[in-house]
């Protein structure tokens, strides 16, 4: 066996013999459907022609995989196809989406919500830093909510750019992207919408609501990692490639992984959004029994069906999540990108009090879930609440 997969199989994910650790984070990040695995697999083993070396009958079958893929992503979010442009993911998509934006105007009036991304707000923030944006910030109230008449404020201040993000990925809140894209083209600006963990949850519809710049990825929908999209009508445009510079290989298989996926949502989005709600559902509701002084984050009345965040006050979260750690796999969604665990920004501009921020837990279930893990994930965490609320008061 090679160093590597020592190294991986040292790793052990069970929690018992032939029983996995619970995985409920999917807005981190999903596992890939086994039928996507499989196209995944055929690519990479027999379609492996290049791309962009179509010479051979090799290389166009690669291309058409990739055209095809582009259909399968265009169709499932009511875009045309030809704006479909693939990336290794989101925030690849939405730096592409900035330089594009940046590139046709050199200061560049942004409106942002307080709770988009990372991948938003660290290449916004430095490009404020260089003097080539203006930001102006879109406020939440304390379930992560945006007010449209906000949106429309400052909108109304003098704008170019809005970005909103469809759902958000801690808290799980539904954004009225349809109502900001009328705003935004009403005061004659483009708005970027990252769809990332909304798309196949929430109804998104780019070319009949006049979306100007939307980005996806496809690890978060069942797809494989290291592919994900702009689709935009500037995206295959000669200055989009001229700000974007050489484009290199395409990832065929994850590419043609990403179309398998969306064509998979596209037949069965509706049954796997209501089972994923009905887990939601029972897990949020087993906990609440179990520890009834739990609160439930974000807005309940439109949230992700897969969203479960809550605060267990007097019980730390690192505390409970070190408890959990062998038999459920659960976040406090806020990590960054080195792993590090960092003080939520959503949860700030929710104004949360520090008590609330410091016990959050983001819960994400997913097809692929069962009730008996469900049910047996709601009792280890109630137990892991319990015996950290009492560890705690042992050392007060
Ligand atoms: N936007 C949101 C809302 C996300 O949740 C994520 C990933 O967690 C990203 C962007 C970045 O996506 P990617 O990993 O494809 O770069």
């Amino acid at each position: 066996m090679n160093t590597m997969m020592q190294s991986a199989n040292a790793m052990n994910l069970q929690r018992s013999a032939n029983t996995p650790i619970v995985y409920l984070d999917h807005h981190a990040t999903t596992p890939v459907d086994p039928r996507v695995a499989r196209v995944v697999f055929d690519v990479m083993t027999k379609n492996f022609g290049n791309a962009h070396s179509v010479d051979h009958l090799y290389g166009q079958g690669a291309a058409r995989i990739v055209e095809s893929a582009a259909g399968d992503v265009a169709g499932l979010l009511g875009a045309d196809q030809n704006s479909v442009r693939f990336t290794s993911g989101a925030t690849e998509g939405i730096r592409l989406a900035f330089a594009i934006a940046c590139a046709a105007n050199p200061r560049l009036r942004v409106a942002v919500s307080r709770v988009e991304h990372a991948a938003v707000l660290e290449p916004l923030c430095a490009l404020e830093n260089e003097g080539r944006v203006v930001l102006r910030w879109i406020e939440v109230d304390g379930a992560g909510r945006v007010d449209i008449s906000d949106i429309e404020r400052v909108a109304n201040e003098g704008i170019d750019f809005i970005c909103l993000m469809a759902a958000n990925n801690e808290v799980g809140t539904i954004y009225p992207i349809q109502t900001a894209t009328a705003i935004a083209a009403a005061v004659g600006a483009e708005i970027l919408v990252d769809a990332t963990p909304a798309v196949g949850r929430v109804p998104i519809e780019v070319d009949n609501w006049g979306i100007d710049y939307l980005v996806l990825s496809a690890h978060k929908l069942y797809g494989p990692k290291g592919a994900g999209a702009l689709i935009s009508r500037y995206a295959n445009t000669p200055m989009a490639t001229e700000v974007s510079g050489h484009v290199g290989t395409l990832n065929v298989p994850a590419i043609a992984g990403f179309g398998e996926a969306c064509r998979i949502i596209s037949s069965e989005g509706t049954a796997d959004i209501s089972r994923e709600r009905d887990l939601r559902n029972r897990l949020e509701n087993t906990l609440l029994s179990l520890v009834p002084d739990l609160i439930i984050n974000g807005d309940r009345q439109n949230r992700l069906d897969n969203n479960l965040h809550f605060s267990a006050p007097g019980a730390p979260n690192d505390a409970v999540l070190s408890r959990l750690q062998y038999l459920v796999a659960i976040s406090t969604g806020a990590a960054c990108s080195s792993g590090a665990q960092q003080p939520s920004h959503v949860l700030r501009a929710m104004s949360f009090p520090s008590e609330l921020e410091e016990s959050a837990l983001r819960i994400s279930p997913g097809k692929f879930n069962t009730e008996k893990e469900i049910d047996f994930s709601a009792n280890e965490i109630a137990k892991a609440i319990k015996d950290v609320r009492a560890a705690m008061r042992t050392t007060k």
